[in-house]
């Protein structure tokens, strides 16, 4: 089997409008910094060092990751240096994932779902998608489900529906009655898709903020004929909108908030896990860790593509050194 592949980078957001009025003190200054950066090596084991300062005590810490995108509004960079690597492989029938992953406002759904004038990255892939699609006389899925306390529950539901997740004898993992939807064009895929984040942000109705205490997944299949042989292949794309890692609800330390924590936190700590053991071919790669790494062991491992994006908030020195931390152990 071809070794797996999961690049992990970071992503630092620019100051947002808020942060910038609530300092009167000139310009703002980012806890990150680029020490060194071996970009010209960066397909083949290059990468780049970052050191996280904190502003009051001075102290620093240095971490490598494959690469950086630093303060940009616009996605098209990293779309281009990583995204377009993975989707001409979903047509050759292999599954690639794209993950976001930091801490509650760091820009993991800015990345993933952009605004109108910076499309995110579901957009960008989607019409790199349809385009390629439609060249090669192929169909377009989606399903598109939510991670919550271990449980999936169906968007593309009317009443985001709990669906099962059960695995074959074959270790196949099968989602009983998960919705697939057929989408034929940008439009079309807006329209679906912009229901089930409304679902996703209501689904528990009277806790705050709960469209980042679940990880949203967004599967994009891909159908296409092979001409010689008139065989069907079918890869996918899942796009990945991680939980925020927080250390502490500060606010709101009732059980369940106490539990969504420990279920995130555990999660993502399997997800980590599962991404080191791949990346540096370990003979068991501990998928059962976790329900969000049980439900991935189809789509990462074996020659599927994987980009983890550490998304960063420039001004949180204590969130810099836990998500840099947890993606930096990851490779
Ligand atoms: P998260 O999903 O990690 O909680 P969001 O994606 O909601 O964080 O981003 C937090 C805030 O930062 C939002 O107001 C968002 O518009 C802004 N933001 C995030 N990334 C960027 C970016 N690259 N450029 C401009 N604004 C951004
Ligand atoms: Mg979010």
């Amino acid at each position: 089997m071809a070794t797996s592949n999961v690049r992990v980078v970071l992503r630092i957001r620019p100051f947002i409008p808020s942060e910038i009025d609530d300092r009167s003190n000139g310009t703002p200054e980012s806890c990150v910094t680029v020490v060194d950066n071996d970009e010209f090596n960066t397909l083949d084991g290059g990468e780049v060092t970052v050191q996280i300062k904190d502003r009051l005590s001075s102290r620093k810490e240095c971490y490598k990751l494959d690469s950086i995108y630093n303060q940009e509004n616009d996605l098209l960079p990293i779309f281009q240096q990583e995204v377009t690597k993975i989707i001409p492989e979903i047509f050759q029938g292999s599954n690639g994932t794209v993950f976001t992953y930091g801490a509650t406002g760091s820009g993991k759904t800015y990345t993933m779902q952009g605004t109108d004038e910076h499309p995110g990255l579901i957009a960008l892939a989607l019409s790199s998608i349809f385009s390629t699609s439609k060249i090669a006389g192929g169909s377009v899925e989606i399903s598109y489900y939510e991670v919550y306390l271990d449980r999936c529950y169906d968007l593309l539901e009317p009443k985001a529906k709990e669906i099962m997740v059960l695995e074959d004898k074959d270790g196949i993992i099968q989602f009983k009655g998960l919705s697939k939807i057929s989408v034929g064009s940008m439009e079309e895929f807006d329209q679906i898709f912009s229901c089930g984040v409304q679902r996703r942000e209501v689904a528990q109705t009277g806790l705050n903020d709960v469209s980042s205490r679940s990880h949203g997944i967004l599967s994009i299949f891909v159908s296409t004929k092979i001409k010689s042989t008139d065989a069907l292949v079918t890869g996918k794309l899942n796009l990945i909108d991680l939980a925020g890692y927080e250390e502490n609800r500060r606010t709101y330390n009732e059980v369940i908030r106490l539990q969504e924590s420990a279920k995130i936190n555990q999660s993502l700590f399997a997800l980590s896990n599962v991404i080191y053991a791949l990346n540096n071919n370990e003979v068991r790669v501990p998928y059962r860790e976790s329900k969000l790494t049980r439900i991935l062991q189809d789509s990462l491992g074996g020659p599927n593509q994987s980009l983890l994006i550490a998304c960063l908030n420039p001004v949180s020195y204590s969130e810099a050194i836990h998500t840099v931390g947890l993606a930096a152990r990851s490779r």
